[in-house]
């Protein structure tokens, strides 16, 4: 089961543009490697990728990048020394920031899941 209770339709003429949790959305296709959703609103019948309406979508950084950004704003780096462990600009780091806001937690959250964490954790 999908959930798409965090997302909302990206058309700025739909009713339900910018609403989230309005069950209007639905997932018509996956594409990509890694098998992005292609999301499709039943209230405007527009289709959009999932990655609109995140930070990541149209950022200009690679993504690796955008997420390393990400993920050490959300583990409470400050932004010089994420600048200085991803290697970006200092500038970078603050609109990334800004641009994530309420998403930086679900997005850690998202990069603990996916990632690997060889820092913490587990026994070794
Ligand atoms: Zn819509």
């Amino acid at each position: 089961m999908d959930d798409l209770s965090h997302f909302c339709c990206q058309r700025p003429d739909c009713p339900d543009y910018g609403k989230r949790g309005q069950g209007n959305l639905t997932v018509c296709a996956r594409y990509g490697k890694q098998n992005r959703r292609l999301l499709y609103c039943t209230t405007c019948k527009a289709r959009f990728s999932e990655r609109k309406g995140t930070p990541l979508f149209g950022s200009r950084l690679p993504d690796d990048k955008a997420r390393a950004v990400l993920a050490h704003l959300a583990d409470g780096c400050g932004v010089r020394q994420t600048g200085r462990l991803v290697r970006v600009g200092k500038n970078t780091v603050v609109r990334y920031g800004l641009l994530a806001g309420g998403h930086a937690r679900r997005l850690h959250e998202e990069l603990v899941g996916l990632s690997p964490r060889d820092d913490e954790g587990a026994a070794r």
